[in-house]
């Protein structure tokens, strides 16, 4: 089944068109909402091809992926008809969707219904929705929520400790994020094991631009360090993270800022980046920290530190665990912050094979711990487009 995968952002649009598992084409356009969106469409096997064009909001967007899919020279289709499904990343489900969905009226009223909690998320993604309900009327699309895996989370690990009203009325609590990258490695570490997922305990580490940590109880999501947004939880590129409530209102007095202002400088202007002054980038503040940048080594130390505490504390909570996943674009690449997370964690029985995890590279999935180790440290790359294309199809096929 040939399935269409789109992730709509504010600005842009990724996508991966996929027949059954295998990809057929990728591509990404930037800069929607100008005369120089740029779009980078590569069919496997192919160069990428690189085009620009006057694309003044999402529907163009989507026409003009779709003409690319399509061409003669560039493309991989030989109809639009082709397309027999359409699964969307959808970021936020609350608590609405516990799992992948078909879209329905119904279905895009409840996801217009979380834009209150999503602001800058869910608008884009429904825009997606919108535009191929009006290009491809009779395709049945699907919604993946980034959500959705953290659901099964208990009350006493998504409440947080304000008037309970502020749940019962504005559904303030933690939802998690990164749920599907999370699903899709605790699942792929248990083949690694050669166990099944509902018998194992796993810690999975997303590491990105935005970064997470999840608590896997027998294939459940327990617990999750991101919160009612995603900026709760391990400091990350630019966002804050876990924070005294107290310094934000503290520093909105002594500086005057306003709201948009404080919005702002949490997540855009903190993280690493804020700490270190030189880069959100991982690769930059590795290569500084080594030439000698003291900040640079702060802010590496400061991320590994606190998902380490996270980890302690999951381990924990789930009475002990598995295996310890590490992925996302610095969980597969870092060999540095993987050693700088894990190590004297011998107490818990966390025992690193710092050569297998240095000669560790990109792109593939290894066992970095020693044979002796009771907790296993596994580096699996994510895919979380295979998770909705496969959910996709699974929906579509049976509707
Ligand atoms: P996103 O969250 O946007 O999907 P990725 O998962 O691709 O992002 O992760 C991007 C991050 O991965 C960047 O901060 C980048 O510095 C980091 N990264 C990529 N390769 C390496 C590497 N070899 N060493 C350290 N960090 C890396």
């Amino acid at each position: 089944m040939k399935v269409l995968i789109l992730n709509c952002g504010s600005s842009s649009i990724k996508y991966k068109l996929y027949d059954d598992d295998q990809q057929l084409a990728e591509g990404l356009l930037e800069k929607i909402g100008t005369a120089e969106a740029q779009l980078g469409h590569t069919v496997a096997g192919r160069k990428k091809v690189v085009s620009v064009h006057e694309i003044l909001e999402h529907q163009a967007g989507i026409e003009l992926i779709l003409k690319a899919l399509v061409d003669p020279e560039k493309g991989v289709l030989t109809s639009i008809e082709d397309i027999q499904a359409v699964g969307h990343r959808v970021v936020h489900g609350a608590e609405s969707f516990s799992e992948s969905t078909l879209i329905t009226p119904e279905v895009v009223a409840k996801i217009e219904e979380c834009i209150d909690i999503a602001p800058l998320h869910n608008p884009p993604n429904l825009a997606g929705i919108y535009a191929i309900s009006h290009l491809l009327p009779k395709v049945p699309q699907v919604a993946v929520f980034d959500t959705a895996f953290h659901q099964t989370m208990p009350d006493k690990a998504f409440m947080y400790a304000i008037p309970y009203v502020f749940y019962a009325r504005n559904h303030i609590r933690k939802y998690g994020f990164h749920g599907i990258s999370h699903y899709y490695v605790s699942h792929e570490a248990a083949a690694m094991l050669g166990r099944a997922v509902d018998e194992l305990k796993l810690i999975t580490c997303h590491l990105g631009n935005g970064s997470s940590v999840t608590a896997v109880d027998h294939g459940r999501s327990v617990d999750t360090s991101m919160g009612f947004t995603p900026l709760e939880g391990l400091p990350m590129g630019t966002r804050c993270g876990d924070i005294d409530p107290a310094v934000p209102l503290y520093i909105m007095g002594k500086e005057e800022l306003n709201l948009q202002q404080i919005n702002a400088l949490l997540n855009k202007h903190s993280g690493v980046l804020g700490i270190s002054g030189v880069s959100n980038d991982f690769r930059t503040l590795e290569e500084e920290s080594d030439k000698g940048d003291k900040r640079a080594t702060l802010a590496l130390e400061v991320f590994c530190y606190r998902l380490k505490k996270y980890i302690g504390s999951y381990i924990a909570a789930m009475n002990g665990a598995d295996a310890i996943v590490f992925t996302g674009g610095i969980g597969e690449n870092s060999d540095a912050v993987r050693e700088m997370v894990v190590k004297d964690m011998e107490f818990l029985g966390v025992e690193l094979d710092a050569d297998k995890n240095r000669a560790k590279k990109g792109g593939v999935a290894a066992d970095i711990s020693k044979p002796s180790s009771r907790i296993k440290v596994l580096v699996i790359p994510t895919n979380e487009e295979l998770v909705i294309a496969r959910d996709t199809r699974r929906i579509a096929a049976a509707n």
